[in-house]
């Protein structure tokens, strides 16, 4: 162990070895889905699953690390802890492994090898917590005992969000021109943490960009209503069957005043979706990719009916073959009580150029 100062050869030396670990793994790919001739529109996925841990939590999970080493929270040999069972969890044991340090995963509920196995094979440890809320406090009071770092993802991705977040918002401005398209008319993303849609937003607005910037949102968040309510703090309490997406409550790092439309979106509207995305580019993504789809869909639509032509942008969060169990399984769909059918009818009419008709609400 080092001794506390400002002085750290180590941290200098590990936020050196991320920023490398960013250019090899360089800017993920730009998909095209295709969209009836003479939409006026182009659709274009920047594929996050593309990273080595699968997700746009890559880019968050090397941010914090290289956040919590400047400020002297990480130093060689602290304990890492996170709370999540997530793409998050497999992310940060990729980068507490790269960097030599020991991590610690807090999961919600009961154990899952499904879930623990991506860790342990990188190095990690997973503890399950039940019930599920008491992640936080528990990944608390490990991180005390260990004289570790707590991990808070949620609470810490505001103070990145400027940071390295922001690189997904400079490198998808950078490559669009490759792609024949100057600036999208809109690019719509997810929100989580928030991260993702911040970084965009205050990249949009400080480069003066005419982009618009929407966050599609499933049942049950409280980013829709906070939003659409002018409530900076609304809370719905519920979980969302979309993982990634959807909280239940507003995020630190979520910024209304950035984002200029959020998009409420059925959770069997984001099945149908995700196995669109899934039948186009054969990437077993999760229903987070099928909540941004649709909503981008629907945009296209609004733009057709205004006569307005331009490029949507949009994200693949993750994919991973774990998705084949749930998204992507009528068994599992049934059982969390969703029907993607009718809104597969509609997606595929829409796809072959007729108008935009959901199914009633
Ligand atoms: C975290 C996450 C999101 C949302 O991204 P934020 O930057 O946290 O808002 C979307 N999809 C998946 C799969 C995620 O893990």
């Amino acid at each position: 162990m080092t001794s506390p100062g400002a002085y750290d050869r180590w941290a200098a030396e590990s936020i050196k070895r991320l920023e490398d670990e960013a250019a090899e793994v360089g800017p993920t790919p730009l998909r095209v889905l295709p969209l009836p001739a003479g939409s006026g529109a182009a659709l274009y996925l920047k594929d996050e699953s593309a990273h080595p841990t699968g997700s746009l939590k890559h880019r968050l999970a090397r941010a914090l690390f290289a956040e919590a080493m400047a400020r002297g929270r990480i130093r060689e040999g602290t304990t890492v802890v996170g709370a999540t069972g997530g793409p998050m969890a497999v992310a940060e044991a990729y980068f507490a492994r790269l960097l030599g340090l020991p991590y610690i995963a807090v999961m919600p509920g009961e154990p899952s090898p499904e879930r623990a196995v991506p860790v342990e094979r990188l190095g990690g440890e997973c503890r399950f917590v039940s019930p599920p809320l008491a992640i936080y406090d528990a990944a608390r009071e490990l991180a005390a005992e260990t004289s570790g770092h707590f991990m808070d993802h949620f609470s810490s991705a505001a103070a990145v969000a400027d940071r390295r977040a922001g690189d997904l918002a400079a490198e998808l401005f950078g490559q669009l021109p490759g792609y024949g398209m100057d600036v999208p008319r809109w690019v719509v993303a997810g929100a989580g943490t928030g991260a993702t849609s911040g970084a965009v937003g205050r990249h949009v607005r400080e480069h003066g960009l005419p982009t618009r910037l929407a966050v599609a949102d499933p049942e049950n968040s409280a980013y829709f209503p906070g939003w659409a309510s002018g409530a900076g703090d609304y809370a719905t309490g519920m979980p969302s069957r979309i993982e990634g997406v959807g909280r239940p409550r507003m995020e630190p790092a979520f910024v209304p005043a950035l984002i200029d439309m959020v998009v409420p979106v059925p959770d069997a509207a984001s099945v149908a979706a995700a196995r669109h995305v899934r039948a186009v580019t054969g990437l077993p993504v999760g229903g987070s990719t099928g909540t941004t789809l649709w909503a981008s869909l629907e945009l296209i639509a609004r733009m057709r009916r205004d006569g307005i032509e331009g490029a949507v942008v949009t994200l693949i969060a993750d994919a991973g073959p774990r998705h084949l169990r749930t998204y992507h399984d009528d068994t599992w769909a049934e059982k969390k009580g969703l029907d993607p059918a009718p809104y597969t009818a509609t997606l595929e009419r829409f796809l072959s150029g007729d108008p935009w008709e959901p199914p009633p609400r």
